[in-house]
Parts: structure tokens; C-alpha cells; sequence
């Protein structure tokens, strides 16, 4: 019989397969709630991160308190009560004054203390005389300023002030989890690390070049900063400790896209190098010469698609900066090849815009391209897929309808798309199996009309080659924005009145806070049906969400016919259109807009020779911030310098839209605050891919787990 083991071994769990359920006090109503926060493994816990830090060194006294307040306080309890009004409460009166020693209280240099849940234990220990340290928020009761369920500390007579813990850690949290649930919970987790040491996934080489702390350490100092931590460091997160956090998933990050690249490299694609014969051809019928950030761009892609690697361009500049032309460019030299290429575009619209304008292009060199959307169905249907299965159709430009099971390319060369924003990675992955042929793959070229600073694409797109269009086209008149207060609603309108009746057409913009599509399109309905009202032979269109998509998409195009001349509309018509004719833009209510957002909306006029206008019909009044945004889009057009303020107020979650396509979210770092490590997480990254295969798999799992498979491409 062997002995009985006294303590099992503990088992050599990762954190990440510890569930929060297992945790003290983890019942499953607090587990609901950190699920709400996308929290669900002790991992998970150690990753949240506080968000700020409060300093309890300091003392308050308490005649200086003042409500709305969080502060400590420290002193000596009067009197206590508990009193049986509408609900049962233990008060206690504390003071740090002279009343304190006559027994006497007067209120006006005492707090009150008000607990309504309280044990007899709790009501024994406080009595009169007893000294307390207490931290709470302080509010204006009925009679005095009061703390309700302020943390507390019994302190001996002639205790001295005590220096720890000092810095108290405060979480992001969700309605019903205490910043106290916190603390034990992170508690218990910090206890589990340090258990389970977690391996060191990041090459010795690496981390000398650093002195940063491992990352059982790192973690521990930013849940439970040391004494001797100063509240800058902390909230700045210069300290060693959040670097080597944010660096590692950096890292983590960069070596999972960075291999997805490397995979995609793996697979051989055809050499598309072309005669040079139609792109030659297409430059003589257009109307303009190319501007060298266009000439560099035509000329990275060239070389890429001369190679047998598929190409993973990603083509970046701003709205109107010219994208479309150096698609075509990328087309042409694959059906130069005997190859096929196709641009998938997200609105029906978008895709009817960019046929009928590359077929004027192209028409004239005998390239044909085809037109495949839902609307197209029947016999017409069956002719285009028949026309994109035999190769006889050289180019397609489509929606999603491209990445429909029954859509067979004969040769598949190149897959473009647009605005890839919009489009989920999924389906630009639908679109170039495509073009998978015996294991191989077509090029990819991936346009985007959001501009952002180059180390940040170089976290985000880590597997992606980069082009960037930065100035737009000479000659466009530059588009005037002001900003007028609603209470000057009428004589915009009367603007609006002359611009249609001058032949221009006008956009007119509603926003509203809320979430909902219905109450947005209400509310659109709303200001159409005014605006019709006030401007009678302006004809008024309206597009907004809860159209059906070729509702919508027929008002649209009866604007770009000029069947109408005003266009009232929800964000929708954010992505799209090209009315070179529209000079005006009025946006009601800007300032609820992210800057990113009111730039790609201007971006719908001046288009056309005409000097268009943007007028930012605001609420007043505005808060100084709001102020400050909206003087930043009049004052500048530099889509890049709005970008990079937007990122820096919103993050870049938000301005990228990355929620909604899946693109990665970051736990710790910030890939903008920490664009100066981007380089080296980069050279880590790729360090890792080459010496050390075996942490690959750890390190992605540690910060990505499931994640993973979400790569820009
Ligand atoms: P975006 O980058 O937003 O897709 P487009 O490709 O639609 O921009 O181009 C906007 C407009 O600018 C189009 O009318 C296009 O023909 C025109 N354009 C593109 N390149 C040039 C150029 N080099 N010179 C003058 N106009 C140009
Ligand atoms: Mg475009």
C-alpha cells in the first residue's frame, strides 16, 4: 500500500483553463457579470487591468470634505445609532476636531457614516472612542456629508499612519460587482499565479535587450503597486511592468499575423507580369496623369504581382484620393497575363459606380468587365456566371453576391477589394478560395478609405505589405466647413434653397444618440417631411437604415441621375457614392460623431469642380472638447491628422470598426499610446517565427486563445 500523499501535487494547470466559477465567491450571478466583460478564466481576471489608481496616502481633514468626493479620512467615532426608519441603518458619527473630546459633536466638523447592512459584531467594534480609517465618496445627507459603506480600518491609539497598501487599484467594472468584489477576486487570482508561475514565452535575447521584469511580476506590481510606486507611473504606464505586459501580447499579436503571412507566402500564386500593353493603353484614354503617391503605389503592386507569392497589399488613402484608378492598373496587368480579376465592393450602388466608370475606362481597350450583384437573376444571372466560368469575363466587379457558392472563376488572378472596413474577414477569405487552384492563390489587393499613422497599420496589419496614397489629386476645390448653432437652422436652410435652385444638389445629415435604427429613421423621416415643407420645388429624397437595401439603393441612384436635388439621410451614406454635381453638406448635430466619421461624410461633396460647402449644424451649447473636435475638421482636410486624433480620443477600436469585422482587440496594450514599441515587437515577433517554433503556440494562446483565427486576411 503506498502512503497516503499528504497534499496532491498541484496540477500544472495554465491559468487559462481555471474558470472564474472556481473562485470564492464566484456565484453565477457574478460569473454573468464577468462574462458581460468578456472575462472568464483566472487569466482573463489577470488580464483586466486597473484603470486607474486612487493615492490613499492622502488624508483629508474632514472640514475640508465636499460632495463627490472620494477621499480618506481618518478619526475618532461620537456617537453611533442605529435608527428603524424606512430602512434599518447603523450611523456613526466620526470627527477629527476638538468636539471629538468633549463628547459633544458638532455636526458641522463631523461626517456621518451610514451602513445599511451591518452585523452586531460590526455595531460592538464601533463605539465611541474607537479611532477609524475610512475611504468612501462623500455625499450630502439630509443633515451633513456622509460616507455610505466607506471602507473602514480599526487604527490603535497610537498607531502611525500606515504607508501601505497606498495605491489602490481601481477595475473597469459592469453594474453589481463592488470595486471590493474586485480586489478579492484578483486576490484569489493573484494567489493562483503565483501557484502556477506562468512560463516565459518571450526568448532570452529578447528581454535582455529590455530589463523588464517576467511577467508573474509585471502582473503582480499593476494589481497591487508596491509602496514605493508613485501614482504617475501608474496612471502614464511608463513602469516597466505595463511595458512588458503591452509587449508581449505586441508581440503575441505580431507573431500570430506574421505567421498567417508566412503561410500565405508558402502557397505559390501565378506570375501576373504582363505585357504592359493596356495598362499603356489605359493611361492614354484617361483624363489626368497619375500623382507620384499613385505612381508608387501602381508600381509596388506591379512588382508583387510579377512574383509567384500571392500578394496581401493592403492599398490606404483618404476619400477621393484616387484608389480606383490603381485598381485598375493591378486588373490590367493580370488580364494582360490571361488572368481574371475581380473587386468586390459593399453597396450595390458602389459596385454599379465602379462598373459603368471602369467600363468607360476600359471599354475603349476592348476589356469588357461584367456586373454581378442580387438584382441580377434569371437568364441575365446565368449569362454572367457562365461569362465568369468560361473566362470570357476578364473583370467583375460585384457585392458579396462574388462570394456565392455557384460564382466559379475560370482564372482567378487577382481579388480586389474596397472599403474593407465593411467587409468581415471571412469573406475576403471567400472571395480569393476563389482563386485557389492546385494549391494555389490568387494575389490580393485590400483598399481602405481610413487613414492611420504607419506604425499603427504596422501592428494592425502586421501581415499585409502597406501602400499609401497621402496627397489627393491637384486641382480640387477644397471643400469650406463651418460651423453654425442650430438656432441658425433657418438660414441653412434657405442655403440649401439656393444651392438647388442654382442646379447644385445638396446632402442633408441626421444623426441622433440613439442606438436605434427605427428612432433614427424616424427621425430622418421627420426632417425630410420638414424639409419639404419649407422648400417647395426642391425635390427631397431620403435614404436611412431601415430601408430595404434596393429602396435605398434606387433613392441613391436617382440622386446621382439628378432626379433629386436634396438628400436627407441617416450615417448610411457614409461609405459610396459619387455625386460629382452635390456641392453641399449640411450635418445636423456633428458633435455627436467621431471626427473619423465626419471626414468620410464631407468627403461625399467636392468631388466635382464646384467649391462645396459643409456646414456643422451643432447643438448648443458645446462642451469645450466638442469645441475643440469641430475646429479640428474646419480646419484641416488631412484625413491622416484627423485619424490620429480620433484614435487618440476614441481608440482604436472604435474608429476602425474593428468590432464589427473581428479584426483583434488588444487586452493591455494600446497600439497607439505604445506605437514606440511596435518596432521592436516586430523584430521579436519575427525572431520567435525563425529560432524558437515551440513558443509560437503559447504565446498566441496566452494572449489570443480562440482569437487566433483572426487575421486581417
Ligand atoms: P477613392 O480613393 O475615394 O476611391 P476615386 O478613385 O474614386 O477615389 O477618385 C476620386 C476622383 O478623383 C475620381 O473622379 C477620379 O477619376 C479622380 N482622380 C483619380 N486620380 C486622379 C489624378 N491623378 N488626377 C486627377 N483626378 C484623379
Ligand atoms: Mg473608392
Amino acid at each position: 500500500m503506498p502512503d497516503p500523499t499528504p497534499d496532491p501535487p498541484l496540477p500544472a494547470v495554465a491559468l487559462n483553463q481555471i474558470p472564474v466559477a472556481d473562485l470564492q465567491r464566484v456565484d453565477p450571478r457574478v460569473e454573468e457579470r464577468l462574462a458581460r466583460l468578456g472575462l472568464h478564466s483566472v487569466q482573463d481576471l489577470l488580464f483586466h487591468l486597473p484603470v486607474r489608481y486612487q493615492d490613499r496616502g492622502l488624508v483629508v481633514p474632514i472640514a475640508d470634505l465636499c460632495p463627490g468626493a472620494e477621499v480618506q479620512i481618518e478619526g475618532e467615532v461620537g456617537k453611533t445609532q442605529i435608527s428603524y426608519g424606512r430602512r434599518r441603518s447603523l450611523k456613526v458619527w466620526l470627527t477629527d476636531g476638538a468636539g471629538a473630546e468633549t463628547g459633544e459633536l458638532p455636526i458641522a466638523c463631523g461626517v456621518l457614516l451610514r451602513f445599511f447592512h451591518f452585523s452586531s459584531q460590526q455595531v460592538a467594534a464601533l463605539r465611541p472612542g474607537v479611532r477609524l480609517s475610512c475611504y468612501g465618496e462623500v455625499r450630502q445627507g439630509p443633515n451633513s456629508l456622509e460616507l455610505v459603506h466607506p471602507e473602514y480600518r480599526l487604527r490603535g491609539a497610537d498607531e502611525e499612519p500606515q504607508p501601505e497598501p497606498r495605491l489602490t487599484p481601481i477595475y473597469p467594472s459592469t453594474e453589481g460587482l463592488a470595486q471590493s468584489s474586485w480586489r478579492g477576486l484578483t486576490d484569489q487570482a493573484l494567489r493562483l499565479l503565483a501557484q502556477c508561475p506562468p512560463g516565459e514565452y518571450l526568448p532570452a535575447a529578447v528581454l535582455a535587450g529590455f530589463a523588464l521584469p517576467d511577467l508573474g511580476a509585471a502582473l503582480n506590481y499593476v494589481h497591487r503597486p508596491p509602496s514605493a510606486a508613485t501614482l504617475a507611473d501608474l496612471t502614464e504606464r511608463r513602469h516597466p511592468a505595463f511595458l512588458r505586459l503591452a509587449f508581449e501580447e505586441l508581440v503575441a499579436h505580431q507573431v500570430s499575423l506574421r505567421r498567417l503571412r508566412l503561410a500565405h507566402l508558402r502557397t505559390p500564386a501565378p506570375v501576373l507580369a504582363g505585357d504592359g500593353g493596356l495598362r499603356r493603353r489605359l493611361r492614354e484614354v484617361l483624363p489626368f496623369a497619375l500623382t507620384p503617391d499613385q505612381e508608387q503605389a501602381v508600381a509596388e503592386i506591379a512588382a508583387d504581382l510579377a512574383r509567384a507569392l500571392p500578394m496581401q497589399r493592403l492599398l490606404q488613402g483618404d476619400v477621393g484620393s484616387g484608389k480606383t484608378v490603381v485598381a485598375a492598373l493591378a486588373a490590367l496587368q493580370a488580364i494582360e497575363s490571361g488572368r481574371q480579376a475581380a473587386l468586390m465592393v459593399p453597396t450595390e450602388l458602389l459596385s454599379e459606380q465602379h462598373y459603368k466608370g471602369l467600363a468607360t475606362w476600359l471599354q475603349p481597350l476592348g476589356v469588357a468587365p461584367v456586373w454581378l450583384t442580387g438584382r441580377h437573376k434569371g437568364r441575365e444571372r446565368t449569362a454572367i456566371l457562365a461569362a465568369i466560368a468560361t473566362g470570357r469575363a476578364p473583370l467583375v466587379i460585384g457585392t458579396h453576391a462574388l462570394i456565392q457558392e455557384e460564382v466559379r472563376f475560370a482564372d482567378l488572378g487577382l481579388a480586389i477589394t474596397d472599403e474593407q472596413h465593411r467587409f468581415g474577414v471571412h469573406q475576403r477569405m471567400r472571395l480569393c478560395e476563389k482563386g485557389a487552384q492546385e494549391g494555389g492563390a490568387p494575389h490580393q489587393l485590400i483598399m481602405t478609405a481610413t487613414p492611420i499613422p504607419r506604425s499603427l497599420a504596422m501592428t494592425l496589419y502586421a501581415d499585409l505589405d502597406l501602400s499609401v496614397i497621402t496627397k489627393a489629386p491637384p486641382g480640387r476645390p477644397p471643400i469650406v466647413t463651418v460651423a453654425l448653432p442650430d438656432g441658425r437652422r433657418e438660414a441653412v436652410i434657405w442655403r440649401v434653397h439656393n444651392a438647388c435652385a442654382a442646379g447644385h444638389q445638396a446632402y442633408w445629415v441626421c444623426t441622433l444618440i440613439e442606438e436605434s435604427e427605427a428612432l433614427q429613421a424616424q427621425a430622418a423621416q421627420e426632417t425630410a417631411r420638414q424639409l419639404g415643407d419649407c422648400l417647395p420645388g426642391v425635390r427631397v429624397g431620403l435614404v436611412h437604415g431601415r430601408q430595404r437595401p434596393p429602396e435605398r439603393e434606387a433613392v441613391m441612384a436617382a440622386f446621382a441621375a439628378a432626379d433629386l436635388d436634396l438628400l436627407v439621410a441617416t450615417t448610411v451614406i457614409e461609405v459610396g457614392v459619387d455625386v460629382p454635381n452635390a456641392s453641399l453638406m449640411i450635418i445636423e448635430n456633428p458633435e455627436r460623431l467621431g471626427l473619423s466619421q465626419l471626414h468620410q461624410l464631407r468627403g461625399r461633396v467636392g468631388r466635382g469642380a464646384l467649391e462645396s460647402y459643409c456646414v456643422l449644424l451643432y447643438h448648443a451649447p458645446l462642451t469645450a472638447q466638442a469645441r475643440d473636435r469641430l475646429a479640428l475638421i474646419r480646419s484641416t482636410l488631412d484625413g491622416f491628422r484627423i485619424a490620429e486624433e480620433d484614435l487618440k480620443m476614441r481608440g482604436a477600436g472604435e474608429v476602425l470598426g474593428t468590432r464589427q469585422t473581428g479584426t483583434l482587440e488588444f487586452r493591455v496594450a494600446d497600439p497607439l499610446r505604445d506605437q514606440h514599441l511596435t518596432g521592436a515587437a516586430q523584430r521579436a515577433a519575427d525572431l520567435i517565427l525563425a529560432c524558437h517554433p515551440d513558443l509560437v503556440e503559447p504565446l498566441i494562446q496566452r494572449w489570443l486563445g480562440r482569437r487566433e483565427a483572426f487575421g486581417v486576411v
